[in-house]
């Protein structure tokens, strides 16, 4: 921790992220406890300003922790009205019935939802009920206690020089200290990456993985828009090059998201997601509906896949990891916000219980019993095969074998598998140059493809340029030295939002950071074959400024 001075505020609870996860967890401390001191501090500019998801939300969370939340005007008010589900061939299509698919797969009942939207509106109801919310400070560093206990967070400070010493405005921040500290950080947290460390909470788990989702936002013809329409494709373009597969959800107002997820497990260096989703609305299906139409917004983050068998622990002495920070998305549904809410609720049950009974800084083992035992344990535990069979044994098998393993355990509570693993971790599943060609993507057209940087003005990111750069190399000779010659250095091309370059400058190779385009999706920090880049939380209000993913 820096040896700076700080003042310090105390709370009951200190929450960082106001997600679905975090904010749930503040709602239900204040429902069960008005007296209850409760702070959330969120990195984005505003809440919802990093919240990229989709989505299609299945409303039991929000039904559990507010029950009148039509009543209350959530933002919730497109139904899903058909559900279609297409494996693509470069020109073609075949569409996969419903009737073979597991109840669970179903989203009738579920809607489509702007995410960013729906926290808006959370983070209005928890205003309402007495907590306290800052957006626009980022919490940099955990703050332990004597005994080892995770006690705090710093949060808030600005304005470092990019040498890391203090610049002429600089403002060290505030300790904001809890009984209880929740991290709701989403998508590998960087202090939830440190307490998972630290704590050695990941012992005897399978490794997390990840896919990288992208996303944009598209006006379209309104003859072709489809209010509550739901489709799924998986196929063309990835083939066998990855996992993977696309999203198309009608909203209202002539809006739709068309997004492309790729498991972050693939082999070939050369792959570059950015340029399979901008190659897929190419496809005859996508093109057809998005020609005449305008992009209006672009985003990527990625997203938990490893499930069940790879969730940690969640506790240790004075801290809870909610949501995505240790992963609950039910990866064949690609949904994780009904379990982000559901966690919070049940941590924040957990740490009510703890601190009436006058307890503080130990471990909220009744939080992890909740989530591996109750509805989010449940719905992870059925679809925990899916993941590691297309892993292993690629799409057709998986979707086959995974369908009727979603079956056996829906029908029998049981699997013919047991638990698969996911064996390797994402990073090191990246094989060499030596073994992979370098695949040859077109250029996009500027109509319904675009190139990468054009496409990050769309997330409105901005980074103030006079600061450290929150993307830190362990070691600054490995990309050149060692991920150039042995992986054609992949960050230039798993970057969504072109961060990483490889420039040629006097006769030598420069590997160049800018930094300023990060949109915070944490694949860096994944990926990279030699987990030589930490990323870190750049100064609050920085990265992108979602309008309404
Ligand atoms: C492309 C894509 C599509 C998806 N589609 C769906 C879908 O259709 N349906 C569905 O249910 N789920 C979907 N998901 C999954 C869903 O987004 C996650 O399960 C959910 O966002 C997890 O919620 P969370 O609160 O844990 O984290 P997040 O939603 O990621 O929220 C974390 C918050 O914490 C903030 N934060 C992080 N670190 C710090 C820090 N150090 N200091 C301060 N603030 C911090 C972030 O800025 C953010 O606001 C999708 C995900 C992706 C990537």
């Amino acid at each position: 921790m820096s040896d700076v001075a700080r003042e310090a505020m105390e709370y009951d609870v200190v929450i960082v992220g106001a997600g679905p996860a975090g904010l749930s967890a503040a709602i239900r401390l204040k429902q069960l406890d008005a007296d209850l001191e409760v702070v959330v501090l969120e990195k984005g500019s505003e809440v919802g300003a990093h919240i990229l998801s989709g989505a299609v939300l299945d409303p039991c969370g929000l039904d559990a922790l507010i029950p009148d939340w039509k009543d209350k005007g959530a933002p919730i008010n497109v139904p899903v009205r058909d559900d279609n589900f297409y494996m693509l061939g470069e020109a073609g299509k075949v569409r996969i019935p419903n009737w073979p698919m597991p109840k669970l797969m179903n989203n009738h009942g579920n809607y489509i939802v702007s995410m960013g939207n729906v926290c808006r509106w959370m983070a209005e109801q928890a205003e309402a009920l007495g907590v306290e919310i800052f957006p626009g400070m980022a919490c940099s560093e955990l703050v332990y206690g004597e005994n080892g206990e995770v006690k705090g967070v710093i949060a808030g400070e600005f304005g470092r020089n990019p040498d890391g010493s203090e610049g002429p405005g600089y403002e060290p921040g505030m300790e904001l200290h809890g009984k209880y500290v929740f991290l709701g950080e989403g998508v590998r947290g960087h202090l939830s990456k440190e307490v998972i460390a630290k704590y050695d909470l990941s012992a005897g788990k399978e490794p997390q993985k990840f896919g990288l989702g992208l996303k944009e936002i598209w006006e379209i013809d309104p003859a072709k828009h489809r209010e509550g329409s739901v489709t799924h494709t998986m196929g063309w373009p990835l083939g066998g090059n990855a996992g993977g597969g696309s999203f198309i959800y009608h909203l209202d107002n002539n809006q739709v998201y068309v997004g492309f997820v790729v498991h972050q497990n693939y082999k070939n260096p050369h792959l570059f997601p950015y340029m399979e989703f901008q190659r897929f609305k190419h496809h005859p299906m996508v093109a057809e509906l998005l020609k005449g139409g305008k992009r209006v917004a672009y985003g990527a983050r990625a997203i938990t896949e490893g499930g069940y068998q790879s969730m940690p622990k969640m506790v240790a002495p004075g801290v809870a990891l909610l949501g995505c920070s240790v992963g609950m998305v039910n990866v064949p549904r690609i949904k994780g916000n009904h379990n982000a809410m559901l966690s919070g609720k049940a941590a924040a049950e957990a740490a009510y219980d703890a601190i009436k009974a006058e307890r503080a800084g130990d471990e909220l083992s009744a939080y992890e019993t909740e989530v591996r035992e109750g509805a989010i344990g449940k719905d992870l535990k059925k679809v925990r095969n899916v993941k590691p069979m297309w892993s292993k044994w690629g799409l057709t098998a998986s979707l086959a074998l995974g369908g009727l393993d979603m079956w056996t355990n829906s029908l029998f509570g049981g699997s013919l598998f047991g638990t698969l693993k996911h064996g390797k971790s994402d990073a090191e599943a990246t094989q060499t140059v030596y073994h992979h060609k370098p695949i040859d993507y077109p250029k996009p057209d500027g109509k319904l493809s675009f190139d990468r940087l054009t496409n990050v003005a769309f997330s409105f990111t901005n980074h103030e340029e006079s600061q450290p750069c929150h993307l830190r190399l362990l070691d600054p000779s490995v990309p050149i030295d060692e991920n150039l010659p042995k992986y054609a250095e992949p960050a230039q091309r798993y970057c969504p939002a072109g961060v990483y370059e490889v420039v040629e400058k006097d006769g030598r190779s420069e590997f160049v950071i800018n930094f300023q385009n990060c949109v915070h999706c944490k694949t860096c920090d994944i990926k990279d074959p030699s987990q030589n880049i930490k990323w870190v939380t750049p100064q609050g209000g920085d990265g992108p400024n979602y309008p309404n993913m």
